[in-house]
């Protein structure tokens, strides 16, 4: 059995196309939702996800500035920032670019943008809402995992889930959300006791450790839906081997780039599981398209306009 693979770059797609429609109907109104982007100094990584964010705003219809301070700013500056973006009105959604150099003060950071305009949806006043259900905004990456289970017609209601990893930013708010959707939810973590024979009891595996390839097929129940979020990018022969032998597309990427991106799930589990995100092209897609429907809804929740949740297929 080969799983069905599950379309991020075709979900992110279909998101974005209905934030758009969603924005022009706003425009209607004279309303423009607005993105700002705060880029702290020159880290590539961070340049490069900016950039796609910026690109991917401009495509849907929504205002977008970036903000590129120096690596050198101090907290309190970046704190003058935040604030000047807290007080304009024509600024929908605050996105600070993770991480932050090590001499600021990250916390006091993220905690200073309006709980109203955190599209990344990190302040803890959302972090409240989402625990408590009540209406607010979502973290990205989580959120778009659900729209995947959701709009794939996966059913999450009484189902077991298990989630690999409890960072706040990707392991607790899936672990929330599939929880306020009904599924009997388990953590795990590092320190975990046999992990792979709790992950077997999982109709729903989500990966997200950082750990290239960590979840092979005894982790796996035969059918199981496994959403891998993990990205780790691969330079090692050895590793590839490990991973991609024999698979051609990937040699040619290989030999191109000196690298490939593997997730947390090995791609021997394609053998087992009965659905599944590839990576490239699998939770990644919807993280961007996730930023631009939580601007839009921002825009709409600070004008105390009702926000319908995204399409349920
Ligand atoms: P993190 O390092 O903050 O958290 C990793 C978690 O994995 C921790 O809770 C830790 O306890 C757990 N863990 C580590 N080793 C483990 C082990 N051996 N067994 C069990 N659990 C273990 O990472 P994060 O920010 O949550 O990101 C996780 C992965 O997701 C990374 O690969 C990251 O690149 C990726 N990510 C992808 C997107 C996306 O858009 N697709 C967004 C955010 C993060």
């Amino acid at each position: 059995m080969t799983a069905r693979i599950l379309d991020g770059t075709k979900l992110a797609a279909e998101i974005r196309a209905e934030v758009s429609a969603e924005a022009r109907a706003m425009a209607s109104s004279a309303i423009r939702p607005g993105l700002a982007v705060v880029l702290v100094g020159h880290n590539p990584a961070s340049e490069a996800y900016v950039r796609g964010k910026v690109k991917s705003s401009q495509e849907v219809g929504l205002y977008s500035e970036t903000h590129t301070p120096a690596e050198t700013e101090t907290t309190e500056e970046l704190l003058a920032l935040i604030a000047d973006l807290n007080r304009r009105d024509e600024i929908d959604g605050i996105l600070v670019q993770l991480p932050l150099p090590a001499h600021v003060d990250a916390k006091k950071i993220l905690l200073a943008v309006d709980p109203a305009k955190d599209v990344d949806g990190f302040h803890p006043m959302n972090v409240g809402y989402l625990s408590t259900q009540r209406p607010g905004l979502v973290p990205c990456t989580p959120a778009g995992v659900m729209e995947i289970l959701n709009r794939s017609a996966i059913p999450v209601a009484g189902q077991e889930a298990v989630v690999i990893g409890r960072s706040d930013i990707v392991g607790k708010p899936v672990a929330m959300l599939l929880l306020n959707q009904n599924a009997t939810v388990t953590v795990c973590h590092s320190k975990t006791r046999d992990l792979p024979e709790v992950c077997r009891r999982a109709d729903i595996l989500v990966a997200a450790i950082g750990r290239a390839g960590m979840v092979t097929r005894d982790y796996v129940k035969p059918g199981a839906t496994v959403i891998d979020v993990g990205i780790n990018k691969i330079t090692d022969r050895k590793e590839f081997d490990r991973f991609f032998s024999g698979n051609k597309k990937r040699e040619e990427t290989f030999a191109k780039n000196g690298s490939t991106l593997v997730g947390d799930v090995h791609p021997e589990v394609a053998e087992v599981a009965g659905a599944i995100t590839p990576v490239p092209g699998g939770v990644g897609p919807l993280t961007i398209a996730m930023l631009m429907a939580n601007t839009v809804k921002a825009a709409k929740m600070r004008r105390g306009q009702r926000v319908p949740e995204l399409a349920r297929k």
